[in-house]
Order: C-alpha cells, then structure tokens, then sequence
C-alpha cells in the first residue's frame, strides 16, 4: 500500500506532537472528544432540515474504551463521519480553526504555549501515541475507510468495514520512559477526571466502558 505524505505544515506540527515534552499531553483526549461532539453537532445539523434523519439524541453520543493489556485507547462517535476524501483533507492538511494560529507562525517559537492557548486539535494524539487509526464511515456512504499513521512519515488509507455511521479513533499508547507513563491514559480514575475537568461541558453523553480484565 502507498504511504502518503502530509503536507509540509502538517508534517512540522506532527514532528512537535510526535517529540513533544509537553506536560499536560492529556488534553489529547478534550482535543478528540471535542472532534467527536462536533462530528455530531454537524449531523444534528443536518437532521434539522433533513426529516428523513429522524434525529433521536439517544442514539448519539461518545464512546471511550480502554484495553489495558493492549496498551489502547478507543474512541467511537456516532457523528457524521468522514469520506475517503474528507479523511486526506481533514487529517492530512492544517486549515482548521485550532490550528490556524499555528499556521500564521513562521517559526515554532514556543510550540508549548501553542499546546496550551490554542489546542492542536487531532494531532495531539500523537503526543501520546504511535500509532493513530481512524475508522470512519460518512453519512449517505456505503464505503467505510481506515487512515492510520506512524507519525511524519505519512499515513495510509484503504477501504474498512463499518457498520454504522460515525467514527472509531483508536490510539496505540507510546511505550512508557523512566519519565512518561502512558498506561495511566487507560485508568478509569484518571479517564474520568480528565473528562470532567475538560470535557464538562459537551452536550452528548461521553461513555466510559471500562472492560473487567
Ligand atoms: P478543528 O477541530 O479545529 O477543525 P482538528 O485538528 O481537531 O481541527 O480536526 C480536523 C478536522 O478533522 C475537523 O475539522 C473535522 O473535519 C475532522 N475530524 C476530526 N475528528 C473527527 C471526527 N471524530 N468525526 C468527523 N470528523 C472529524
Ligand atoms: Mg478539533
């Protein structure tokens, strides 16, 4: 399969997110349930002027698995999902509002306070992650597709099986060093608290499904 490769503006702040020494890498996950909450902002949307949607709320919400002996963290949304194309121009390229700060940047002067200020939106997974998947399946497509990247060296897109509509994200944690431990990201304490402090606010019920081991 070929590898594509990012745009050179996407490729210098995956390089940041990838050797990142940021303390609070934690925000990746507000970063990703933020994503997932407008993912489903947009098909509400559309649901208002689209009857044959039939918008029910329950069947809408956010998703946060962790597999403790895998090392991984799974995020599902019932959103609207991305296309094949969507998924190169979205993941692929910075054009987007969290970013765009980032972008009017020469330099990366200080790439921490940039962290902190604006977010980094999806590339701050790979602060925390070698490997990030994406699953999605678009609203009105049959075709669902797999993205997945290592980081700056590219990222791969091939066709997938999904059922629904929406969106699995699904991180393959760094090993841990003397001074990062990413298996406390799969703790249900830890999740929780993060959620709460960041994610309060989101309109959508953020599930945690914490798997007896
Ligand atoms: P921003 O959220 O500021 O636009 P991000 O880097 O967080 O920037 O995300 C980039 C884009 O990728 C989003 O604008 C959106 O189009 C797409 N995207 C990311 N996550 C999802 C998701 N879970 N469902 C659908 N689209 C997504
Ligand atoms: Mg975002």
């Amino acid at each position: 399969m070929t590898v594509k490769q990012f745009q050179a503006e996407s490729k210098r702040l995956l390089d940041l997110m990838v050797n990142s020494i940021y303390t609070h890498k934690e925000i990746f996950l507000r970063e990703l349930i933020s994503n997932a909450s407008d993912a489903i902002d947009k098909i509400y949307y559309k649901a208002l002027s689209d009857t044959s949607l039939n918008f029910n709320k329950e069947n809408y919400f956010i998703k946060v698995v962790p597999d403790k002996p895998n090392r991984i963290l799974k995020m599902s949304d019932t959103g609207i999902g991305m296309t094949k194309e969507e998924l190169e121009e979205n993941l692929g390229v910075i054009a987007k509002s969290g970013s765009f700060a980032f972008k009017k940047e020469n330099e990366i002067k200080d790439g921490f306070d940039i962290i902190g200020q604006f977010g980094v939106g999806f590339y701050s997974a790979f602060m925390v992650s070698d490997t990030v998947t994406v699953i999605s399946k678009a609203l009105g497509h049959e075709t669902a597709y797999k993205w997945e990247s290592k980081g700056a060296e590219g990222y791969t897109i091939e066709p997938w099986e999904k059922d629904s509509v929406g969106t699995d994200i699904i991180l393959k944690f760094k090993e841990n060093t003397d001074d990062e431990n990413y298996d406390e990201y799969l703790e249900e304490y830890r999740l929780k608290s993060i959620i709460k402090k960041y994610s309060d606010f989101i309109r959508y019920p953020i599930k945690l499904e914490v798997r007896e081991a």
